[in-house]
């Protein structure tokens, strides 16, 4: 087994989680390691819709003028539709469509420029305690050569699955508590979709449409695996069920053409998750997983990861002693999400209730402020 230098700080997860913490602390100074089992570009299945606050947070890194000129879409308007309703308002400030194959890999590829090493192909496997550090076991996915990293302080961003059997002393246990999803996505081309998402509710899941960059439109969703079983395991059947429900879905599927082949995961399901597990901090994802349908997970994946690395950076600059900073992060976390993690599944329980979707649909159109109301509640703005 080859063994690697020590590091201030090792993050498993090259997400937009574990870039924006390797980017920030590297910035300050800290060597930091990050260990991506995948080699950036990869796609991943997602709904690319990228909100506002995200240019916020990636300014905090220094990224955001960079940002603001990727070939991201901007989104300014929001259709949402159940059934035979539909609600429409602007998106103000407006969003940004951008595939996670582009996005991704320009934030990874931001924290190498901050000065943190970029280790892709790598995959975690273990984290060990030792003294008053860690040790990252990893393998080369290549050629399953083991590594070792040394580090002081760890962080799991490694998103709500670490993949392979990995088994990150305990961590991967699923919960029993929530049910899962199959999530999935794929890219089309449907002009008339422009600068616009749209969001498909029904009894067992929901579907997305977002505009992504070069004229793309992203469709991702959840469903539940029985009811997909049901249906026989065919995303196309899913769609055509859709699309017998809702008369807007159908046009839509009608007006589109060029699809890619689609992209699927099992989802173990949405909620808070533990943010500190045996001294490593959990960020993004995997300290807490919001509703796809909110559009506000690389949101919150931006900014825990800032909650985590300023906790970090205060206790460095002696304002807190190091064994405060699980404390203060996991604070810091629940004012920052635990609201709008709640808000979001009571919406989706709403949505599950025989006529709670047509209820708050007729509220959204009778109250025209109460949808935009809800787009700032559900991310912090
Ligand atoms: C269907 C669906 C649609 C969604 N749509 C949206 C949307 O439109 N907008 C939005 O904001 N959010 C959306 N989300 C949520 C969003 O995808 C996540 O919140 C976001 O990806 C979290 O970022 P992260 O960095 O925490 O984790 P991830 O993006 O999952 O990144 C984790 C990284 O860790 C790596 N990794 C995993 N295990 C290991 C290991 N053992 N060793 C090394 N590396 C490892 C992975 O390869 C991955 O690159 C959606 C989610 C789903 C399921």
């Amino acid at each position: 087994m080859r063994s690697w230098e020590t590091w201030d700080v090792v993050v498993i997860g090259g997400g937009p989680a574990g870039a924006t913490a390797a980017a920030r602390l590297a910035q300050a100074g800290l060597s930091v390691a990050v260990l991506e089992r995948h080699v950036h570009p990869r796609p991943k299945v997602c709904g690319e819709f990228l909100s506002p606050e995200c240019s916020v947070y990636l300014d905090r890194i220094g990224a955001g003028e960079a940002f603001r000129r990727l070939p991201a879409t901007p989104i300014e308007t929001v259709g949402l539709y159940g059934g035979d309703r539909a609600v429409t308002a602007a998106l103000d400030p407006p969003a940004w469509g951008l595939s996670r194959f582009v996005f991704d890999d320009w934030l990874l590829r931001w924290a190498a420029l901050c000065g943190a090493q970029v280790f892709q192909g790598y995959e975690a496997t273990a984290i060990s305690r030792v003294g008053d550090g860690f040790w990252v076991r990893a393998r080369q996915v290549q050629d399953l050569r083991a590594v070792e990293f040394q580090a002081r302080f760890v962080a799991g961003a490694f998103g709500v699955k670490s993949g392979a059997a990995v088994p990150l002393a305990g961590l991967d246990r699923p919960s029993r508590r929530r049910g899962g999803f199959i999530a999935f996505s794929a890219h089309l081309r449907c002009p008339a979709l422009d600068r616009r998402v749209e969001l498909y509710f029904f009894e067992h899941g929901y579907v997305g449409l977002a505009s992504v960059e070069a004229g793309r439109v992203n469709l991702g969703g959840v469903v539940e695996p029985a009811f997909f079983r049901r249906l026989g395991g065919k995303f196309r059947t899913l769609l055509e069920y859709l699309a017998g429900q809702n008369r807007a879905f159908r046009k839509r599927m009608d007006e589109s053409s060029e699809w890619t082949t689609f992209r699927t995961t099992v989802h173990p399901g949405f909620g808070p998750r533990r943010r500190v597990w045996d001294g490593v901090a959990l960020i993004g994802d995997r300290a807490g997983c919001i509703h796809p349908f909110s559009g506000d997970g690389i949101g919150m994946a931006l900014r825990s990861a800032l909650l985590w690395a300023e906790s970090m950076l205060e206790a460095r600059a002696d304002k807190l002693r190091p064994d405060a900073v699980p404390e203060r992060y996991d604070r810091r976390w629940r004012q920052a999400f635990a609201a709008r993690l709640r808000m979001t599944q009571w919406l989706d329980r709403l949505r599950r209730w025989p006529g709670g979707l047509a209820i708050t649909l007729d509220l959204m159109r009778r109250y025209p402020s109460l949808l935009p109301w809800m787009y700032r509640r559900t991310r912090g703005l």
